[in-house]
C-alpha cells in the first residue's frame, strides 16, 4: 500500500473511532475533504447567548511560566465556585503546545481527578485530538473556569470574569499557533462575542493575534452526535492550518 493510502486509511480509522457512538458516517472522496458538506446548521437549545463579562485589560508585565500562574492562583477563592469544588483544575498538556483547546469548566470527573476533560466528554475530545494526528501529550487543554460549577450548571458571568485573567495568562505563556474554543462559553468569552456557537463555529477568528477556531463542545456532541460531522469540518480546518507552511 502506498504512503498516501496508508495515511488515508489511518485518518479514516481515527475519524470513525470518535464517530462510533452515533453511527454517523461520512462520504470519503480522498484525502481531503473527508466529509460531505453540511446541508444545514441546526440550532441546539444549548446555544443560547450568555451575558458577556466586562472586558478586561490584557495582562501586562513579564510573561509568567505556567507554574508561576498556578502559584498565583493558589487556593483561589476569587469567586463562589470555590465553595463546591474538590480541587482546582488548572490545565494539562505540553507547556510548549502549538495547539490549545479551551473548554468551559470542570465536571465531576475532572473535579475529582484535577485534570481537564477526563470524563465521557474528555474521552471524546481525546479521540478528536487523535483524529487530528495530535495527542494529549502534544497539546494543552484548559477551561475558562477552573472550578466545577454546582450540579454542572453553566458558569456565571461573575465567575467567568474572576477566572478569565488566569486563562489569559495561560494563553499568553503558551503562545500557541492555534486555539480551538470548545463550545459557546469558551468561544464567546475569548472573542467577546455573544453570537451563538452555531454561527461562530467553523469560522476563523483571532484571539490576541492567535488564530482561533470555535467549534462544538464534546459534551454537546455526545448529546447531539449528528453534529460531529460539523465539528470534524472545523477540526479539519485546524489541521490544514498546521499543514500549510
Ligand atoms: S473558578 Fe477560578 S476564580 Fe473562581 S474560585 Fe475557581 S480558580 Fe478561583
Amino acid at each position: 500500500m502506498s504512503d498516501e493510502l496508508n495515511d488515508l486509511a489511518l485518518e479514516l480509522r481515527r475519524h470513525l473511532a470518535w464517530q462510533e457512538s452515533d453511527g454517523t458516517r461520512t462520504i470519503l472522496r480522498g484525502p481531503k475533504p473527508l466529509v460531505a458538506a453540511p446541508t444545514k446548521a441546526p440550532a441546539p437549545a444549548a446555544a443560547q447567548n450568555v451575558p458577556m463579562p466586562e472586558p478586561r485589560p490584557v495582562p501586562t508585565g513579564p510573561v509568567k511560566t505556567l507554574d508561576e500562574i498556578r502559584q498565583e492562583l493558589g487556593d483561589c477563592k476569587r469567586c463562589k465556585l470555590c465553595h463546591g469544588r474538590t480541587q482546582i483544575v488548572f490545565g494539562s498538556g505540553n507547556p510548549k503546545a502549538e495547539l490549545v483547546f479551551v473548554g468551559e469548566a470542570p465536571g465531576a470527573d475532572e473535579d475529582q481527578q484535577g485534570v481537564p476533560f477526563v470524563g465521557a466528554a474528555g474521552q471524546l475530545l481525546t479521540k478528536m485530538i487523535e483524529a487530528m494526528k495530535f495527542s494529549r501529550d502534544t497539546v494543552y487543554i484548559c477551561n475558562v473556569a477552573k472550578c466545577r460549577p454546582p450540579n454542572n450548571r453553566n458558569p456565571e458571568p461573575d465567575e467567568i470574569a474572576a477566572c478569565e485573567p488566569f486563562l489569559k495568562a495561560q494563553l499568553a505563556t503558551l503562545q500557541p499557533k492555534v486555539i480551538v474554543a470548545l463550545g459557546k462559553f469558551a468561544a464567546q468569552t475569548l472573542l467577546r462575542d455573544s453570537t451563538p456557537i452555531t454561527r461562530l463555529r467553523g469560522q476563523w477568528r483571532s484571539y490576541e493575534g492567535v488564530p482561533l477556531m470555535p467549534t462544538f463542545h464534546p459534551a454537546y456532541l455526545l448529546r447531539s452526535p449528528s453534529e460531529k460531522k460539523l465539528a470534524w469540518l472545523d477540526l479539519q480546518q485546524v489541521m490544514k492550518r498546521f499543514e500549510s507552511p
